[in-house]
């Protein structure tokens, strides 16, 4: 079978993707129920009310119904017949239930899609996640329509479906899915944002977080892919001996892009465009096989939807190519693991990035001020932030001496770092002159620059961003972003109130409070702050002795997200009820022990029954030869190689099989252990820890025996042949 798949990859034909005719201005957002087409299928009222739900504003049940009847005159010209609530549970995928726009009535079809069809629906989704907020018995939950984020038209190879972008709530109002929350804490840093945008600029009215999620992934021969139970049930390779050539001629980082990805990428990019996804970047990653797309930044919420959908989109559009898209963290042992790097930056409704250093002393101390406010937010809330991107698969990255460390500490560069060393310093910059003598005053108009990068930082700040590295390239963004934007509203609120006070109590001027403020915040998170190697081992001594977190798996870190300070920060601002942050973190805890199970469980299934049968032949073939060869008369002396092999395999073989049988027990132990906090642990530290060693000698015997006999494709074939 693996000699047949390798013939299937080698020969494949390759898809030609035809853009004749087509021009990206034509296509873009073609699928997309844009402003532009709203005015076109629906009232100048129904359009305002549509406006003014995105501010969280009942839509009444007319102009539902007359909504609803735009989009479906509108869908069903673009070929539609399904339409579907489309949302984000809490598995990390994206779930969608189709219902026909077609009712039968007096024994003719009729179409039907009324503004209760629009504005919730109640999926059966009992089998969905909920960490005990549903029970089964009251298994209702609800999606809701998120007007603040353009329903689409998504195209299967035969069928069309309109998609209505939801949250998804319990029936007692307990969120369900990543939207939700979200969209909460979109909301609070709007507001807390704004409110100290005004100390620099009155005209401002509301800020947006803005979000760009550069994704890697690998892509392998489908032929292959589906020889290796490991990849289609896991997402990683849980055996496989490392290619003789992996990542270490460096030749692959922006490489030539080979001409059967380059026809998958571009066949993406047009799927993308249609449905409003300003994908814009691709290139090859550093590992063989491993490459990156990217889009233009978004609001935060609409780069998150459409990172979601991308990643199905780079699915489907895989398999026409006859490739596979592996997002898994993780796929391959021995060479780099995919991430999404979240760029993320707040941007005012007059069109000025927050984050941006600007030449003149005013919007330089309106930078630092929310660059600081950052800062503090990351350095307080570390362990949530590591909390919501910890998982089975992105362990494999975190910590794992490849980008990015499971410490948070934040690069900032040199030429800002001498600029928070001078505020720190300068004691008279807080009297007289406004506050404007200081150094503040001279931060260059920096500094997009490109030298001053560190790839082995997990939060970055690259000139007018922040730049979150260490999501996992499988994961859904909302879990990161809520908390970075509940962290940094929270810093924001408290530093609006600080300043305030200090503005009322010792009458300092507006610019004198806010440096004080910004310096006391500064020297309290400084300890984040690092700008040296991240992977070093100095780093982790260092990072120690600053009494900074080094969470090395999931288990221990999902600890942060039910903490007396996640749980108070996030019920004060309303972004997750305390039982909500449980229930979340139940499931979790359940992904977690769950895709250990599978894994070990695999383990088990591949060892037996596709490992020890090809290594029972190739040492019974060997055993024969050398009968045969001393009954020709050979000497044990002529004998040695050929039994040093067959005692080589046999010693793997036997090691192999102690290794699994003992995992084994360990499993079934921890199946009986019932605290799912207990069991996550049990499977991390008394399971998973012995994969490494199962695998060691499972990789040896692949590398002894007779490649023939071996039937799984091996890594030079999956990271090469395309
Ligand atoms: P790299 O980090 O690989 O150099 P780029 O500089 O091209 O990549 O940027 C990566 C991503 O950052 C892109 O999606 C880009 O749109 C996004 N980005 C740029 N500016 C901002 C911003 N102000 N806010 C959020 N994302 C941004
Ligand atoms: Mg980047």
């Amino acid at each position: 079978m693996r000699f047949k798949a390798i013939e299937i990859a080698q020969e494949r034909p390759y898809r030609k993707v035809d853009l004749s005719g087509h021009r990206i201005a034509e296509i873009f957002a073609s699928n997309v129920f844009t402003e532009e087409v709203m005015r076109s299928y629906l009232s100048k009222e129904a359009l305002k009310a549509i406006k003014n739900a995105r501010n969280g504003e009942k839509i009444s049940r007319e102009y539902a119904d007359q909504i609803a009847a735009g989009m479906k005159a509108w869908a069903m010209e673009k070929g539609a017949s399904h339409f579907t609530h489309w949302f984000q549970p809490l598995t990390g995928s994206t779930a969608e239930k189709h219902d026909s726009f077609f009712e039968p009535q007096d024994g003719k079809a009729v179409t039907k899609f009324s503004g209760n069809d629009l504005v919730q629906q109640e999926p059966d989704a009992s089998s969905l996640p909920s960490g005990g907020l549903r029970n089964t018995f009251e298994a209702r939950g609800y999606t809701a329509w998120d007007p603040s984020s353009p329903v689409f038209v998504y195209e299967n190879t035969s069928g069309k479906t309109l998609c209505i972008p939801t949250v998804f709530v319990s029936y007692n109002g307990e969120a369900l899915d990543y939207k939700a929350p979200l969209l909460k804490s979109l909301a609070l840093l709007d507001s807390a944002a704004t409110a100290v945008s005004q100390y620099f600029d009155p005209a401002v009215e509301t800020v947006q977080g803005s979000l760009g999620i550069e994704q890697e992934y690998f892509l392998v021969d489908r032929a292959l892919y589906t020889q290796r139970p490991d990849l289609i049930m896991c997402g990683r390779t849980l055996f496989g001996y490392s290619a003789a050539k992996n990542q270490q001629m460096e030749d692959h980082y922006f490489g030539s892009i080979p001409d059967r990805v380059f026809n998958y990428m571009y066949e993406l990019e047009i799927e993308a465009h249609k449905l409003g996804i300003p994908l814009r970047t691709r290139h090859n990653e550093v590992a063989p096989g491993q490459y990156e797309c990217a889009p233009q930044f978004e609001e935060i919420n609409l780069a998150v939807d459409h990172n979601q959908l991308l990643m199905d989109l780079m699915d489907e559009v895989a398999a026409k190519h006859g490739f596979k898209v592996l997002l898994h963290e993780k796929p391959f042992m021995g060479i780099n693991g995919s991430g999404k790097h979240n760029n993320w930056s707040m941007v005012t409704n007059t069109g000025v990035n927050l984050l941006s250093p600007g030449n003149d002393p005013d919007s330089n101390l309106s930078f630092l001020t929310f660059f600081i406010n950052t800062i503090k937010a990351v350095c307080d809330h570390a362990d949530l932030l590591r909390a919501s991107i910890a998982s089975a698969s992105n362990d494999h990255r975190l910590g794992a001496n490849e980008a990015p460390p499971a410490i948070i500490s934040i690069f900032i560069g040199s030429t800002l770092t001498k600029v928070l060393n001078a505020l720190e310093q300068d004691r008279k910059s807080d009297s007289g002159n406004g506050g404007k003598t200081i150094s503040i005053a001279k931060i260059p108009e920096i500094m997009v620059d490109n030298t001053d990068r560190n790839r082995t930082s997990p939060f970055a700040f690259t000139g007018n961003k922040f730049e979150l590295r260490a999501v996992g390239s499988s994961q859904n963004s909302a879990s990161p972003m809520t908390a970075l934007n509940t962290a940094v509203a929270n810093q924001l609120i408290i530093f609006k109130q600080e300043v305030d006070a200090l503005i009322e109590s010792e009458n300092l001027s507006k610019e004198q409070a806010i440096i004080r403020v910004l310096r006391k915040d500064l020297i309290a998170s400084k300890k984040v702050l690092f700008e040296g190697n991240g992977y070093s081992q100095e780093w982790v001594e260092e990072a120690e002795r600053r009494g900074l977190a080094n969470i090395k798996d999931t288990p221990s870190a999902l600890a942060a997200m039910i903490s007396p300070s996640t749980v108070e920060m996030m019920e004060r601002h309303g972004i997750l009820s305390a039982t909500e942050l449980h229930a979340r973190y139940e499931i979790q805890l359940e992904d977690y022990h769950k895709k250990i199970q599978i894994e070990g469980r695999l383990i088990d299934d591949m060892a037996y029954t596709r490992i020890f049968p090809p290594t029972v032949r190739y040492q019974s073939q060997l055993a024969q030869a050398i009968a045969q060869m001393k009954q020709a008369g050979m000497s044990d002396e002529d004998l040695k190689q050929h039994v040093e092999i067959l005692e080589e395999v046999n010693g793997h073989f036997r090691k192999l099989k102690i290794l699994v049988d003992e995992m084994v027990e360990e499993r079934k132990k921890a199946n009986k252990i019932e605290s799912s906090v207990e069991k996550c642990l049990a499977y991390c530290n008394n399971v998973k820890s012995r994969f490494d060693d199962i695998r060691y000698h499972a990789d040896k015997l692949e590398r002894l025996i007779d490649d023939n006999m071996w039937e799984f494709p091996k890594y030079r074939e999956l990271l090469y042949i395309k």
